[in-house]
């Protein structure tokens, strides 16, 4: 029976790993290799090699409700959306509410896990670390890999004829990046448009004489600020516009999503408009479109090669003088300390069940958390999947047998085949709520919208229409929080209370009755009406020949009449 739990990395998979195994009565020990917990979220001054880099400035891309641990919301006078320093504030808070820190050890390394060799009939793993230079090693029930993902910079210098053997400006990678300061008056070039390179071209934008921004296969750009300036995430990631996408045709979906990034800037226009599926590449940057309007950023192709002081570019354009070049060029993954025989499977999400459990194991005693990009918040999904995998190691869910794993692995992968992307790609997004309810069907935590409905009709209204908070995923079933229906009732006032900074008459009532109208009256008539126009189409259109219809040319009714 496992009772004893190896955590490797205090970041947030790793702190929520470690609650989670409190909560199932597990006994978790986590190694962290550094001094203090935050991971990828901990700001240091200058990148250390094998450790995640951020820059100074940056800031979360998913709202704070979004975001949250599912039973311990953000303070409410946090921001909506978080400087690493806040966040980091916020893991501290967390850290100390569960007493988790007596369970980290730090400046300790993990240097090998390998299965014991009893392993088929007791599924332990013989653990070897390093601290301060002293090994020592220990045998553990289960291990939880939480290490992260973006440790290793992916920097594709031999994809650039010319830049080790004639360029003679200065490169680095994004991991290197801090901030601005040096950059004063150069002309740089920042290749590659994740969220990354977004960012540090428009951070650069301000003192550099000129910001390049080069995109290989271009990338669809969405703003934190959505409609009525509430958080993009918190108005599109709702239970009820995941509803409207797998009821309607993808190729209507695709419209729609085109016609909404269209409406804040044309991305042909501005260079940027992806070559690839819509999915694919979405980042989020509030202030890249208008540096490009200023033209304080030049969005170029990918480089074909550089000479001494050039980048000439697939369009046959050439930029001169260029002094720096940033490879924005995202990252890549190893868990080195593991035994080959799951490291080869550990090398793709796509390879694990789940993402979470490598397939073949004898004992499912070793979970992989936070290996994730999803269409939204990856604490929230690591949270999730950490609650899963200890209720795994305890034996209060079991999984599937070995071939039924197998089976689940192939389909999916061959459903992204179809989908024309290889299972290779990385940074292939996960849809967040279907994840998410995937993740929760397995704990038993996934709320019965309908039942709510019957039992709860205030409740439901927000879990169907409002955003898919964490919080859902404790209203009911195991690690139910008593907490949840209130904070999820309360999450648009915790929204708007950073922002009530200067209240100047009692307009706030009026604007949330619209905004409730906005919320739920809005959707709940399109469902309607895409209900109507499904199952009885005559009723909404009885004299108009459906062809013609208004919806019908919007592509609401294409191919489903
Ligand atoms: P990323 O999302 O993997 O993006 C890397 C970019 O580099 C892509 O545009 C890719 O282009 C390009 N690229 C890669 N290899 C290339 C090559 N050989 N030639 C030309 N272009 C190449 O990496 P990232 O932007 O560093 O982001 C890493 C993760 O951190 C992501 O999950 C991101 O969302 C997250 N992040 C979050 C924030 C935030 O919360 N504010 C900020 C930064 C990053 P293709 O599309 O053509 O492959």
């Amino acid at each position: 029976m496992v009772q004893r739990v190896a955590i490797i990395g205090a970041g947030s998979s790793g702190l929520a790993s470690i609650k989670c195994c409190l909560d199932e009565g597990l006994e978790p020990t986590c190694f962290e290799r550094s001094d203090d917990i935050g991971g990828l979220w901990r700001f240091a001054e200058t990148a250390e090699a094998g450790r995640f880099s951020v820059y100074r400035s940056v800031i979360t891309n998913t709202s704070k409700e979004m975001s949250c641990f599912s039973d311990f919301p953000f303070p409410e006078d946090f921001p909506n959306y978080l400087h690493h320093s806040r966040l980091l504030e916020y893991f501290r808070m967390y850290a100390e509410h569960f007493s988790l820190l007596k369970y980290i050890c730090f400046k300790t390394t993990v240097r090998s896990v390998r299965k014991h060799p009893d392993f088929s009939t007791t599924g332990q793993w013989d653990i070897v670390m390093e601290t301060n230079g002293k090994v020592a090693s220990a045998i553990f029930d289960a291990v939880m890999v939480c290490s992260g993902h973006y440790g290793d910079p992916h920097l594709p210098l031999d994809s650039f004829p010319g830049l080790k053997k004639h360029f003679k400006g200065q490169y680095l990678h994004s991991w290197e990046y801090k901030d601005s300061a040096s950059f004063q008056g150069k002309r740089v070039l920042v290749l590659g448009a994740g969220n990354s390179g977004g960012d540090i071209a428009v951070e650069l934008s301000r003192v550099a004489a000129q910001v390049f921004l080069s995109t290989r296969s271009g990338t669809w750009v969405a703003s934190r600020i959505s409609d009525h300036g509430f958080p993009l995430d918190m108005i599109f990631t709702t239970r009820f516009n995941n509803c409207v996408e797998s009821f309607l045709p993808s190729a209507v979906m695709h419209q729609l999503k085109l016609k909404k990034f269209r409406a804040w800037f044309d991305h042909a226009n501005y260079g940027l408009i992806p070559q690839k599926s819509p999915n694919l590449m979405l980042i989020v940057n509030d202030e890249l479109p208008s540096c490009i309007l200023c033209g304080a950023v030049v969005v170029k192709p990918n480089v074909l090669e550089f000479t001494e002081n050039a980048a000439a570019f697939e369009d046959g354009t050439v930029e001169e003088n260029i002094d720096v070049v940033v490879f924005a060029t995202g990252y890549t993954f190893s868990f080195p300390f593991l035994e080959e025989s799951v490291r080869s499977v550990c090398r793709s999400k796509f390879s694990l069940y789940k993402y979470i459990f490598p397939p073949s194991l004898e004992k499912p005693t070793l979970a992989v958390v936070g290996l994730l990009e999803l269409t939204g918040s990856i604490m929230a999904g690591s949270e999730l999947q950490a609650r899963w995998v200890t209720r795994v190691f305890k034996g209060l869910n079991r999984l599937p047998p070995a071939n039924r794993l197998m089976a689940d692995i192939a389909k999916k992968k061959q459903h992204l085949i179809k989908q024309g992307l290889s299972s290779k790609e990385s940074k292939i997004k996960t849809n967040y709520i279907g994840y998410m309810d995937e993740i929760a069907s397995c704990v038993g935590v996934k709320p019965n919208v309908l039942l709510l409905f019957l039992m709860d009709p205030k409740l439901a209204l927000e879990v169907f229409f409002g955003p898919c908070t964490p919080c859902q995923y404790r209203l009911t079933g195991p690690g139910k929080w008593v907490g949840a229906r209130n904070t999820i009732l309360n999450q648009w006032h915790r929204t708007l209370k950073p922002l009530r900074t200067r209240v100047i008459d009692d307009s706030s009532n009026r604007s949330s009755v619209f905004q409730w109208l906005r919320v739920l009256g809005l959707p709940a008539l399109l469902c309607a009406s895409l209900l109507i126009c499904k199952y009885s189409p005559q009723l909404w259109f009885p004299r108009v020949r459906l062809g013609a219809s208004p919806i019908c040319k919007m592509g609401f009714m294409k191919g489903g009449l």
